[in-house]
């Protein structure tokens, strides 16, 4: 609707002349808002308002008042937005900036600039409980941190925004975190392109029965026990039936998994395993991955 208005272009008038000044300098809705946006719509500024909604990814600190968000949004893909006075005590945006909060957000696009400006945000699900337990946490920013590393600047990706929703309502209600994780790195490496095939050995080619197969963090994918001499002791073992289970569940929903008897045995090899491929391709090391291991 707010997009549908904007594209007015009233005439001029003496409130909507006043309202400019005040509006836009403070970067807040005042009580001329309906002038305001068509002000922005018209063409001086030509700065179209955009209505999205979005996961917030986190924030940074930008001077003294406000803050650089980060943000995967649905309708633009992922991109940084500033938030005029979010550092201030009373900011207007409460606690809809906090890490991993689902909103609705307005944003001001601004022509070739990296930042957008935001406008108005409205919490749609918040994630902030989760805190309270911290292998969840630390799991949920795992999501939000891998999602910031691996997914590109602008580019709409409308699986992976269901995605990073339906893993991190399975964290905040299950409260566990190896099915969540396995599912989500499964499918962001799948969505990016970046998953191996997880049947065969890397190596040679030769197709998995039911033995062993093993994975090093030099490796793109596993290895049979034929190819695995000459490789690092620190190859670790992983069950290839439990393999096939994790890729069967993960076709289906996350919720159908989570309701399922159990965790296939394994699992958090190859939770291990599929992080070591994210890690890999997001090409440093992730933080929050050394912090499950610690908790795990
Ligand atoms: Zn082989």
């Amino acid at each position: 609707m707010l997009e549908g208005l904007i594209a007015l272009r009233p005439s001029r008038s003496a409130a909507w002349a006043r309202c400019v000044g005040r509006h836009y300098r403070a970067g807040a809705r005042c009580g001329n808002f309906m002038y305001c946006l068509r002000y922005v719509g018209a063409s001086t500024f030509a700065m179209p308002l955009v209505e999205t909604e979005a996961i917030v990814l986190r924030t940074y600190r930008l001077g003294e008042a406000d803050k650089i968000v980060s943000l995967f949004t649905r309708q633009m893909g992922r991109i940084r937005a500033v938030a005029s006075g979010a550092q201030r005590t009373k900011s207007r945006y409460g606690g809809a900036l906090e890490s991993m909060s689902y909103v609705r957000l307005w944003v001001f696009e601004r022509e070739n600039r990296d930042l957008s400006r935001l406008n108005a945000v409205e919490i749609l699900e918040s994630f902030f409980d989760m805190q309270k337990d911290y292998a969840t946490h630390i799991a949920a920013q795992f999501v939000v941190e891998v999602a910031e590393q691996l997914l590109p600047e602008r580019e709409v990706n409308e699986r992976a925004f269901r995605l990073l929703l339906v893993v991190l309502r399975a964290l905040k209600r299950f409260r566990e975190i190896d099915r969540p994780l396995v599912y989500f790195d499964y499918w962001i490496l799948r969505l990016a392109g970046f998953l191996p095939d997880l049947t065969v050995c890397t190596e040679c080619g030769r197709r998995f029965e039911t033995e062993t197969a093993y994975y090093a963090e030099i490796l793109p994918g596993l290895v049979g026990p034929e190819c695995r001499q000459g490789m690092a002791a620190s190859a670790r073992p992983m069950s290839v039936r439990s393999l096939a289970e994790v890729q069967r569940a993960c076709a289906g929903p996350l919720d159908k998994w989570m309701a399922d008897t159990g965790k296939p045995s394994g699992i958090s090899e190859i939770r291990g395993f599929l992080e070591s491929i994210v890690e890999a391709q997001t090409e440093r090391r992730l933080i929050t991955k050394s912090l499950i291991a610690e908790v795990t």
